[in-house]
């Protein structure tokens, strides 16, 4: 089976159909989504309409969890506070039903899927150093566990590579090494590479590569602007940061 994995959309319409258009051309059996339809982005119920359509699985994101009110949005950043605050307003009776009732985590053939982190993902810990990264591997039973919520596209392997993370544009998996893998950004990379982020799991090859799609970032610039949400915001998806 082939698996289109898409994370952090975050209302990035523009970079979700580019995503979606480029999957539908990789012969995939199945979307899984990650997480953080909405939050930052210009067109969340869009978003989530078109996930709802497309995803066979669709895993609860922080931003989704605020954004139906059931984090607590302290939590977050002037900007993101400013978005969400944003959204919630936008988001319709059937957009915020969808994001109510999506789970946290996913396990199907000796692999998991979550937002976050395998180990207590309500808490959203964000696998950003090698530390929390090591800790995390005795809490998911297979050999790969594949998250988002960074908006950083890595792939950590438990013993190769000095326990470093490595960038690389594919791994197949060697029988006795484990991997957390960050399937990166659709709609917000901050990797220093602008393009939307998304990966491809070929469960028969053990393999699993990422595509990194072109959209028109101006396009979803332009309708943040009119929208009111923060410069900064809009600022970042010119150079994924
Ligand atoms: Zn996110």
């Amino acid at each position: 089976m082939r698996i289109a994995i898409i994370s952090d959309i975050h209302g990035n319409y523009s970079a979700l159909e580019q995503v979606i258009s480029d999957i539908d051309q990789q012969n995939i059996d199945e979307i899984y989504c990650l997480g953080d339809i909405v939050g930052y982005g210009p067109s969340p119920n869009e978003c989530v309409a078109y996930v709802q359509e497309r995803a066979s699985v669709s895993l609860l994101g922080n931003h989704d969890a605020v954004a139906i009110d059931r984090d607590n949005i302290e939590t977050f950043n002037t900007y993101a506070k400013e978005a969400i605050l944003w959204t919630r307003k936008e988001l319709s009776a059937k957009s915020k039903n969808y994001l109510s009732n999506l789970k946290m985590t996913h396990h199907a053939l000796n692999l998991t899927y979550v937002h976050s982190s395998p180990l207590k993902p309500e808490e959203w810990t964000y696998i950003s150093t090698i530390h929390v990264a090591m800790e995390q591997f005795s809490h998911f039973p297979g050999q790969v566990c594949f998250v988002g919520h960074t908006h950083v596209a890595i792939i950590l392997a438990q013993d190769q590579f000095l326990n470093k993370g490595f960038r690389s544009e594919s791994v197949s998996f060697e029988d006795k090494e484990r991997y957390i893998i960050n399937v990166g950004a659709v709609g917000q990379p901050r990797d220093y590479n602008p393009k939307a982020s998304y990966g491809i799991l070929d469960t028969e090859k053990n393999h699993f590569e990422y595509r990194r799609i072109q959209y028109d970032i101006q396009k979803t610039q332009n309708l943040m602007e009119k929208a009111g949400l923060p410069m900064y915001l809009i600022d970042r998806l010119t150079d994924g940061r």
